[in-house]
């Protein structure tokens, strides 16, 4: 990684209280201590399923959460010592895209003035604010006669063109992208990955891509991390994750991708069982208990996160044993 870290994130931790019941209270871990570094110009992917904590990593990457414990970190400064000003350019530099687009939007402002609501904040003028709508959305695909329309006239990818649109209106750095496609038909999927690519080089973006799916995050990714309820499992160049992976919990994510299988891990298995709660994380290695090659010191030591190969880390005991 050679260019600049624009975004870094230090040991952070995210609980969440499920009860108001002083008795009963419960503790859900949604992070544990994770530690991840966007590079400028990085495309990078966080994996997992669902309730491994990637939206709420995300979230608190952006700035609209604060972490229990941990540092985020723009362009070396965390984000609780910027001072006034550069947090607000920090808050544009960040834009977020949503799985539902919609349910970002006001459903009674028309569309054109949705994505130029931004470029109003910052201070362009009504004449420049217009070009510059125009010149946005006919770069997402968007004919800019529907700009009058209202966002319950259009289909889920051309919502999606429209929350894409807006976020480019805020001219930022940085795009997060929790789930962009997972709404949308497979069809349309394809076009609105194809769609980032091409902004993310048009505008020079770097790019923080959630998903459960990693196809999705092999074709956009440089870099990808695997997440297991709340830590980082492994955390590899993207090519390199596919070619040989490092971590049984990837094993078990590659070998459930139709059509790739399990030609990596010949025995590898699908996980047929649900995600155990984050309520109640397992000890030692919190995949142990899915594991089809967990020993007895997985189920009471903590796998460290450690480079197995160059650039490339996995949190296993037998890591090296079973992948070399
Ligand atoms: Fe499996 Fe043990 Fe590695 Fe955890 S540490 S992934 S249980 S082999």
């Amino acid at each position: 990684m050679n260019e600049p870290l624009i975004l870094t994130g230090t040991g952070v931790s995210k609980t969440f209280r499920l009860s108001t019941h002083r008795d009963q209270a419960k503790i859900l871990t949604a992070l544990d201590d994770v530690t991840l570094q966007l590079a400028s110009g990085e495309s990078l992917g966080i994996a997992g399923e669902s309730g491994c904590g990637k939206s709420t990593l995300a979230k608190i990457m952006a700035g609209l959460m604060k972490p229990d414990l941990g540092i985020v970190a723009y362009k070396g400064t965390s984000l609780t010592e910027l001072p006034r000003d550069e947090q607000l350019r920090f808050r544009r530099s960040v834009q977020m895209i949503f799985q539902d687009p919609f349910s970002s939007l006001n459903p009674r402002m028309r569309i054109g003035d949705s994505i130029s609501e931004p470029l109003g904040i910052a201070g362009m003028s009504a004449d420049r604010r217009h070009q510059e709508l125009i010149r946005i959305m006919n770069a997402v695909g968007l004919d800019a006669d529907f700009s009058n329309r209202f966002p319950d006239e259009f289909s889920g990818g051309q919502r999606q063109r429209i929350g894409i649109a807006r976020a480019l209106a805020a001219n930022p750095e940085i795009l997060i992208a929790d789930e962009p496609v997972s709404s949308l038909d497979i069809s349309i999927q394809a076009q609105i990955i194809n769609l980032l690519l091409q902004m993310k080089n048009d505008y020079n973006l770097t790019m923080m891509i959630i998903s459960h799916n990693l196809m999705v995050l092999r074709h956009i990714c440089s870099r990808i991390i695997i997440m297991y309820l709340g830590v980082v499992v492994e955390n590899a160049p993207a090519a390199g994750l596919f070619l040989r992976c490092r971590h049984p919990y990837t094993e078990a994510l590659l070998a459930a991708i139709p059509g790739l299988g399990n030609r990596q891990n010949p025995g590898a298995r699908l996980l047929n069982d649900d995600l155990p709660s984050p309520v109640a994380i397992p000890s030692g290695c919190r995949f142990h208990p899915r594991c089809r090659h967990a020993i007895e010191i997985c189920r009471h030591e903590v796998p460290p996160l450690s480079e197995h190969a160059t650039d490339h880390s996995a949190a296993c005991h037998l890591s090296k044993q079973l992948y070399g």
